[in-house]
Formats: structure tokens, sequence, C-alpha cells
């Protein structure tokens, strides 16, 4: 069987919009041909277009062989005329081929690579590019080279800037450059362009039959360039359309609350505040009151650094509610959390006479649920227990929900729908690099408060050699006798890992009778029962615990000012992020705090990482470092986005072409909300069903 369909099912394929026709249309791709692509997710000419190069072979110049200079990097174009394979010890071979052009002879060589010797047959034409060796004789060792097989292909594959994919195993690469060719070539003189001619215009970027063709065969490196970014705009253009449609919808199909921002309880905090607000505080509450006056619901994500004050921002939409005698529901992750969370707003709401109530899986009996039901508790703040069934609201306002990234979107949502479109807070101390941020959470408005309040002193972070641990214990037993407090973080990656758990244990147990024999010490892990673990953290927050160790279950918002140690065991296992969480637990207070790294890193990145954590001490600088590092994989909520399908964008680079998409979505959607006129349309391919 021909690996071809026959002309006339190509040629009908293939009317219209070549775009959508399968790549069974195209010369010499069959059954096989078809899966293989398949598997690399090319199924018709649009997805084979649209898999841009990884990089280009610049092959413009070819040098004749004679005028190989020693070091230079050239391309060649010859015959073989001699091919032999050599056997060396330890099982090894090497290919010499022995390349002729008209001008002369060059050996090509190829360690490990024996079997060249085979394929690389004499008479065989070739293009080769590579470095000479530094010193003679003259040779190529490992070159980049492709079989040439016409005239056709020779004005495919060289002479020209050529196009390198990233291909499965199966598929030569001049095979599927001349896929590329022939789809370019069955692509109409005018063709519908799903970017308006607005945009294009207003960028400068090339329509699409142009960037199809720029990107695959550029005649210049900047029309590739231009190419790619036209392709990584689309994408983010894409997400845009997504997030900024949901955005417009909830703002225009709910009518919210409008709440009174001005009134006596939000002026009766300010009064009574013991410090001046930040500047970014007053800037973030300024913008979050102005949205809760406006009766179209509230989507807010607000950032800040861990101690940036996001608290007293959360305490100031509550007052704003509560002047409008609305509830407001605060939702925390943890027991721990929302204990604290309840202590901090108690403290300062009671006093103006706003009640404030506890409701976790631990708070027994009905009657707190039912001074949230009757609207005689003013506040309620909780943890998941807030979305139970049995919970509910009389007049739900407000709802904030902190370390939002811990909840899921429909958990959320269902705490939001024991409201009538009440406004919503979400609140997060992970700090995520802006292009994120705008892709992942884009659909909220964000915030940031990007300062820290005054008189804060700077962590001091230092690895420390197995030869220091010592002076490292004698310096947490003077600090313990000076009445400051220090964590011991142990990785244990998983709270179900009994292995990991019984290292933490046990190395608990050893420093605390160690060197650390003189000192009060205590041990909290996830595997313990509630009960004791509050107990061991109240000891530690009432200072009879000078030194506790625990695993990650110490969540980021505990505020205890006189902790001014933080170790972290084997450090290279975590993330900056997640690293930079840890540190956040000290550094409160009024003294000098240190983190002390411990723990060899076993690759380089694990090094890079530990030596950017010691230099820099702002969030979002080591989040940038993090995308950097580790790619947006790694970062929380990215896998779970769907943006692991960005192909030409890059998080890292790209931010101006970010930005730039959302701005011309913005408008778009403010112009034309239904993206309906002609300029528009396009755009709609994008946009989200229902
Ligand atoms: P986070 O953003 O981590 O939730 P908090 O709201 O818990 O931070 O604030 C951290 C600490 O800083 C708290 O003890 C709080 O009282 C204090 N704080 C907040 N804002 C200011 C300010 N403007 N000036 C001085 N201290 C402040
Ligand atoms: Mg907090």
């Amino acid at each position: 069987m021909p690996d071809d369909l026959s002309p006339s099912a190509r040629a009908t394929t293939l009317t219209d919009d070549p775009l959508s026709a399968p790549m069974a249309a195209l010369h010499g791709v069959g059954p096989v041909r078809t899966a293989w692509l398949g598997a690399m997710g090319v199924h018709t000419i649009e997805d084979l277009l649209r898999h841009s190069p990884r990089a280009y072979a610049d092959r413009r110049v070819i040098t004749p062989v004679a005028n190989v200079s020693p070091g230079e990097a050239v391309t060649l174009i010859g015959a073989v005329v001699r091919a032999r394979a050599l056997r060396l010890r330890h099982g090894n071979s090497i290919a010499e081929i022995i390349l002729a052009d008209d001008t002369g002879e060059i050996k090509l060589s190829f360690f490990g690579r024996g079997f060249l010797a085979r394929a690389l047959a004499p008479g065989t034409r070739m293009i080769v590019s590579g470095t000479a060796a530094p010193a003679a004789p003259l040779q190529l060792k490992g070159p980049e080279y492709e079989v040439l097989e016409d005239d056709n292909d020779d004005r495919l594959h060289a002479g020209r800037i050529v196009p390198v994919y990233r291909l499965g195993e199966k598929i030569p690469p001049r095979q599927f450059r001349a896929w590329v060719r022939q789809a370019l070539d069955l692509l109409p003189e005018t063709m519908a362009d799903p970017l308006p001619g607005a945009i294009l215009e207003r960028h400068g970027f090339p329509s699409l039959r142009d960037a199809f063709r720029e990107i695959h065969f550029p005649g210049a490196h900047e029309d590739a360039q231009r190419a790619r970014e036209r392709f990584a705009y689309e994408e983010f253009l894409s997400i845009q359309v997504r997030v900024l449609s949901s955005r417009a919808r909830r703002r225009t199909l709910g009518r919210g609350v409008r709440h009174v921002t001005n009134g006596p309880l939000v002026r009766a905090l300010r009064d009574a505040l013991p410090f001046e607000p930040t500047a970014a505080q007053v800037r973030v509450i300024r913008e979050i009151l102005r949205d809760m006056g406006d009766p179209r619901p509230m989507g807010r994500l607000l950032q800040g650094d861990v101690g940036s004050g996001k608290t007293l921002v959360a305490l100031h939409a509550i007052a704003a509610a509560a002047d409008g005698d609305f509830q407001s529901a605060v939702m925390a992750p943890t027991e721990i959390l929302a204990r604290q969370h309840h202590a901090t707003m108690r403290d300062a709401l009671g006093p103006l006479g706003i009640s404030v109530l506890l409701l976790t899986g631990a708070t027994p009996g009905a009657a707190p649920r039912a001074r949230a039901a009757s609207g005689e508790a003013a506040v309620v703040v909780g943890t998941h227990a807030l979305i139970q069934d049995s919970v509910a609201f009389k007049r739900l306002g407000l709802v904030i929900v902190d370390e939002q990234h811990r909840f899921g979107v429909a958990q959320r949502m269902r705490l939001a729908g024991k409201g009538d479109h009440p406004d919503v807070l979400h609140m997060t101390a992970t700090p995520i690099p802006r292009t994120l941020a705008m892709t992942l959470y884009g659909a909220m408005d964000l915030c940031i408060i990007d300062e820290l309040p005054p008189g804060r002193l700077p962590i001091k972070t230092r690895r420390v050699p197995p030869a220091k641990v010592d002076a490292m214990y004698a310096f947490l037993r003077d600090n313990a006798k000076a009445g400051q407090q220090a964590f011991v973080i142990c990785p244990l990656i998983e709270e179900s890992d009994t292995r990991a758990l019984k290292a933490v244990t046990k190395h608990y147990q050893e420093i605390s009778a160690g060197p650390l024999l003189s000192v009060a010490t205590a041990l909290v892990h996830g595997r313990m029962d509630t009960a004791e673990r509050e107990d061991a953290m109240a000891r530690f927050k009432a200072g009879q615990v000078a030194v506790l160790f625990s695993t990650t279950v110490i969540e980021v918002g505990i505020d205890i000012p006189n902790a001014t140690v933080m170790i972290i065991e084997d450090a290279a296992q975590f993330g900056l992020t997640q690293l930079h969480q840890l540190r956040g637990r000290v550094g409160r207070g009024p003294h000098q705090s240190h983190c002390f790294l411990l723990g060899e890193p076993k690759t380089d990145d694990g090094m890079e990482r530990l030596d950017v954590f010691c230099r820099v001490t702002d969030g979002f600088e080591l989040a940038e470092h993090d995308l950097r590092l580790r790619g947006p994989g790694e970062l929380h909520g990215f896998r779970q986005s769907g943006l692991g399908e960005l192909k030409a964008a890059n998080l890292v680079q790209d931010i101006r072409l970010l930005e730039a998409a959302r701005r011309d979505v913005q408008e778009a959607l403010e112009l034309d909300p239904a993206l309906t006129s002609s300029a528009w349309s396009g755009l709609n391919r994008y946009r989200p069903a229902g």
C-alpha cells in the first residue's frame, strides 16, 4: 500500500481550509507516520505549522573544504569518499568518514558511533556543521549532519537558516522539514487570521501566513523572532480572553453588595491602630474599599509577603461590611491559623463591638452555628468546617480566604454561595511572579503589599557546613538563655511517610538529649493529634518552649515575634518559595534573626538555589528565581492551570508580550463586551463556552 492518499482524496481534504486538514493529506504521510506524528500532538496541518523550531542552524554560508581553518565553525557540503569504523578499548568505537567537495577532503569523526561508517557509505551526499579541531590534522569531531538526496534537498536543508525541531526519534528532520514546506505551499494567499488587523498593526506582527513562513524558514533571524513573538502573544491572548471574560461575567451578572466604606466602624478601627499603616497597606485598603463600595461583586487577590500586614487589610474590609450590618466569613487552611486569626481579630474588633466567632471542626455543639445563622456573630473565622451544609449565615456580605491556593475553586465558591454575591478577598503569602499571577489568577483583580512594616531587620541567612554544626547549637543555647526562641524544621515531605516521621522523631530525641539538653524543646508534626499539637504550640507561643522541632506543618502565618532562629535541615530538598515561607516564621520582632541551612546540595541547581536564598530576602524576587531555575511546572497551581500548554511563549522572557495581550483584551472587552464586532470576533475562538 502506498504511504500516500490518492491525489483526488488529497484534493478534497484540502479544499477551503488547509489548516484543519489531517496530516495524511500531505505526500509521504501514511498510517504509520500519522501515528508517529500523532504521538507528538501533530494531527492537522495547523498542528504541524504550529510546531515551531526549537532552534535554527545558520547554513547560509557553505564553506569550501579547502578554506576551512582550524578552530572555525563551518558548514560544508560534500560526498563521502571513504568510511571506516575503528574499535577502541572498553567496547567503544569510532566512525571516521572522509568527506570531499570540489576543493578538497576533510575528516569527520564520530566517537562512540562506529555504526555510522556503514550508514554513511561512499557516495552519500551530506551537509555537515561543526567546529574544526583547533590543531592539525584538519577534522570535525562529532559534527551535526544530514544526508542530502536531491537538489531540492539542498535548497531546503542548506544555504539558508534551517529550522531544527524537537522530534520523536523516528521522524527524520529532513522529512519533517519537507512536510512543513509542503504545508506552507498549501496556504492560500489570503487566509483568516485570529488576530484582529488592528492588533497586528499595533505591534508590527506578521500575518498568520507570513508568521508560519518566517518561523519555519526565516530569511533572517529577526524575521523568526518577530514570528515567534506573534505566536507567543497569541498564546497569552487566548488565556487573557478566557480569564478576562470570566472576570467580566462576574462583574456584569451578579448584583452584589454596595458596602458602606467610610462608616463609623472603619473610622474607629483606623483611630485605634497601634501603628501607622505602611504606604502599601494604605493603597491596598483604598483599592479594596473602592471595590466594596461598588455594587459589582469584588474578586480580589491580595498578595503580600509573610509579615507584610495583610491582616490589617482584612480587618478594614470586615469593618466596612459590619458598618452595613453584613457578616464576614474568614476561612483559613488549618486549625492553628484559624485560631490565630480568631484571636487577632477578636482583639482588634471586639472593642469596637464587632463579635468574632471561631468555628472549626473541633468546635462542639450547635450553639456557635446558631450564632452564625442568626447573624449574632458578625465575623465567623474557621477552617473548611465553614463550607459544611450545617453552617449558614443571615447576611453574608464578605468572604475572606487566607492562603487561598490551599483551597480548591469549588470550596471557595461554596463558601461564597452562602451569601448573595458577597465580595470575595483572597489572600496569599506565597509570592507568585507577576506573569504567573496574571495568567493563573487573571480573573481576579490583583493587589500587592510590596513593603514590610518599618524597623524589621533583614534575616541573616547562612549555610552551615558539618564542621560548624556544633557551633550552631552553641549559638542556639546562648540564644535560648537570652530568652529567644528557635525552630528546627525537618523535611517531612509527605505527612503520611512513616519512615520520615521516625527520622524526625529520632532527630528530635537525639538533639534534645544531646547538644540542646539544657534547653526546653518540643516536637510538632502532622500526625500528632490536634490536642497534643495545640498544646506544644501553645507552650511555644507562651515562651515555655525555646526550641520547637517541627515538620513543615507549622503554618506560614504563625506569628511568634520572639522566635529569632530558623534552622532548616536538608535545605536543598525545598524549593525557593517554600524556603522563603519557612524563613518567614522568624524575623517578626525587633531582634536580629538568623536562618541556618543544613545539608549539602547534590546538584548544581540545588547549590545555586541555596546561594540565591542566602542573598535575596524579597519573596517576589525569589519567586522569579524559582521560575527561572525550576521552570513554571514546579510552582504551585501551575500544573492544574492548563498553562502547561504554552508552546511559543515563555513566562520568564515574554512578560512584555503578556502585559500587552492583557491590556489589549481589557480594551477590547470594554469597547465590545461580547466581542461581536468584526474587529474582535476573531478572539471569540478563545472564549470559554457558557
Ligand atoms: P501577614 O501579612 O503575614 O498576615 P500580619 O498581618 O500577621 O502579616 O502582620 C505581621 C505583624 O506585623 C503583626 O504583628 C502586625 O501587628 C504587624 N504589623 C502589621 N502592619 C504593621 C505596620 N504598618 N506597622 C507595624 N507593625 C505592623
Ligand atoms: Mg497572615
